[in-house]
């Protein structure tokens, strides 16, 4: 039977980021659908090197994950012969890239894989290393069992492997490894997972990659299935459920009632971090959020303006300036029903400047002022497979391209130029905004304190 690793590459953090880690589901269901058919390890590089941190040579900018001689190590003794890579984020490209070329390093015939969201539309542009022999864009199951069953068996899997609903393989999940502080939302209860049990988003904004990259229709894991996972995830030792699905409110209201209760029911906590699409937010949906016991929630409000919101082909049922009552409404619902809620706004569209950060400044103390515990600046980036690459790609400067500099694509750094400020001036602008309002003791992604590092 021939061997496949599945790996996650080291990850890169600027000094003020929260060090956000969450179990590789995206690997796991690969691996589910692979061990039918072949032999399969994974090695988590960030997870099992948490604390391994290295400067890198960029100032305020460090790595931290497994070391090179160590990699090495692990993937000579497993010897593959295919090794599949998880690039979901930008911003990790040259983890991954390096990652690659680590294999050829050791044996040029093993065969590479890349998968994940920032591979979507650039199959191209990535073969182009001779590091990577094969890029799977958008939903890898069914996509790598084909790939590697013409590879090395010359033959497809039946048809009816895809029928079923793939499990993920949680058996290889080194469980005892997270943390509670590798939490990418305010204040977790504990021990957290990350799950979702939908996959696809009928509304197709034009900066997301989840429309491209799962389809417009909204799929569902049957609910008894979802039970069963969420069991095993508590047998593993993990204590809070984090629902990571982009758009709970289009699943049937009897599904969401039956999903959003299930870590409940097993003695678990349960926060909605996939958030709610707040203008289509309804008091009865805020209320089922509490009777299901989930105790915390996201609202994504994005744009203070209605029409640049339109532009990107979301929030068309509200005009400029209902957001403000609807979100009123909205925060209220949630103070009334005991849920803590955070926001993040989006900042730096194209064409925007100084007047449209200080109207994100003032809707972000609106925000706090209704309840919010915490309110988020992320500033856009048009990712490879959206829309908004195909428009904006050409406009952003040499020095802040991935293909170069990856590190500029996380929601802390502005790619896209701005009307009339500079990228630097911006960036202290928000930084202060943030800190204002928020107050010193929240981080500037969600979570704990800022915890300074002293690399250099
Ligand atoms: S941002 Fe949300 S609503 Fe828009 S396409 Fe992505 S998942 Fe769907």
């Amino acid at each position: 039977m021939e061997k496949v690793l599945l790996m996650r590459p080291s990850q890169i953090r600027w000094e003020n980021e929260r060090k956000r880690l969450a179990p590789p589901l995206g690997l796991l269901y690969i691996a589910g659908i692979l061990k039918e058919r072949y032999e399969v390890f994974l090695l988590d590089v960030p997870l099992e090197g948490y604390d391994v941190e290295a400067a890198t040579s960029k100032q305020g900018l460090y790595r931290f994950g497994l070391d090179e001689e160590e990699i090495k190590r692990r993937i000579v003794e497993i010897s593959p012969d295919v090794v599949g890579i998880e690039c979901n984020f930008t911003y990790c490209w040259g983890e991954t890239l390096r990652l690659a070329q680590i294999v050829k390093e050791i044996n040029r015939e093993i065969v590479t894989v890349i998968g994940g969201h920032h591979t979507m539309g650039m199959s191209k542009e990535l073969t182009q290393s001779s590091a990577i022999n094969y890029v799977v864009e958008g939903e890898g199951e069914a996509k790598i069992l084909r790939l590697l069953d013409w590879i090395f068996h010359h033959s497809f899997a039946s048809e009816d492997l895809f029928r079923l609903p793939v499990e993920p393989a949680l058996d290889l999940l080194e469980a005892e490894l997270y943390k509670p502080e590798m939490s990418s939302h305010i204040n977790p209860q504990g021990k957290h997972f990350v799950y979702l049990s939908s996959r696809g988003c009928p509304i197709n904004c034009k900066f997301c990659t989840t429309s491209n990259y799962f389809g417009s229709k909204l799929r569902l894991l049957p609910i008894g299935l979802v039970e069963r996972q969420i069991e095993k995830i508590k047998k593993l030792g993990f204590e809070e459920i984090v629902f990571e699905d982009d758009n709970s409110l289009f699943m049937p209201r009897d599904y969401r009632k039956e999903y959003f209760s299930i870590p409940k029911n097993l003695g678990l906590t349960a926060f909605d971090d996939g958030g709610l699409y707040f203008s289509k937010t309804k008091e009865r949906d805020v209320e089922l959020l509490a009777e299901c016991g989930v105790y915390g929630t996201f609202l994504p409000v994005e744009s203070p303006s209605i029409k640049t919101m339109h532009r990107q082909n979301k929030y068309w049922e509200l005009t400029e300036g209902e957001q403000v009552s609807k979100l009123k409404e909205v925060a209220n619902w949630l103070t009334k029903a005991k849920i803590v809620f955070y926001c993040a706004i989006m900042i730096g569209f194209p064409g925007e400047g100084k007047k449209e950060l200080r109207k994100a400044n003032d809707y972000a103390r609106f925000l706090k002022e209704l309840g919010a515990v915490a309110v988020f600046f992320h500033w856009t980036h048009p990712y490879p497979g959206t829309e908004l690459f195909r428009d904006t790609y050409s406009l952003i400067p040499s020095n802040r391209r991935f293909e170069k500099y990856p590190e500029f694509w996380n929601f802390n750094k502005p790619v896209l130029p701005l009307r009339d400020i500079s990228f630097e001036e911006a960036e202290a602008y928000i930084e202060n905004s943030f800190v204002e309002i928020n107050g010193p003791g929240v981080s500037r992604n969600p979570g704990f304190d800022i915890k300074r590092r002293v690399i250099y």
